[in-house]
């Protein structure tokens, strides 16, 4: 894989897809990561983006924000869950030698997850992750969100300004 590929921005599309229980979605920016072999530095992205956000929480809204204890059992490989979890302490470990592929999916959904608790405690709204992943993207020729076309109200300005 060719350095300076997007694991952040992966990340945040993987905890979108999370948030927006897209399977599809989720699958399928999976899949794009095995092909280039860019798991673990997902991971690593993951772990960080989650502390960030545990972070946020702790000191933007004096909320400290707990892992739930049995959260890294749902890893049953130990050498990934060491690492899914030193990437979310940002503690070392060492990079899982052919690591099993169901673990290494299960760690990045779950650390994804983590990052989703970690925003709602934070209290940041779940559209963020559309702004950190614009924000993310390398030079993009697409443009930047828009609001939607406002379909609901008519277009005319109300005949009444005065109060
Ligand atoms: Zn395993």
């Amino acid at each position: 894989m060719t350095p300076g590929w997007g694991a952040p921005r992966a990340g945040y599309q993987l905890a979108l897809a999370i948030a927006l229980a897209d399977d599809v979605g989720f699958d399928e920016i999976w899949e794009t990561l095995v092909a280039d072999g860019g798991e673990t530095d997902l991971l690593m992205a993951l772990g960080a983006q989650a502390r960030l956000m545990a972070r946020t929480a702790a000191t933007g809204t004096g909320t400290p924000f707990e892992v739930p204890g049995e959260a890294w059992e749902r890893i049953a490989c130990a050498d990934v869950r060491d690492f899914a979890q030193a990437a979310y302490t940002g503690g070392s470990a060492r990079i899982p030698v052919n690591p099993c592929p169901n673990c290494l999916r299960m760690a990045a959904e779950m650390l994804a997850e983590l990052q989703l608790a970690a925003m709602d405690a934070a209290g940041l709204p779940r559209e963020w992750l559309a702004e950190l992943i614009a924000r993310t993207r390398a030079r993009t020729p697409d443009r930047p969100h828009t609001t939607p076309p406002d379909a609901g109200r008519p277009s005319q300005p109300p005949a009444h300004s005065d109060h």
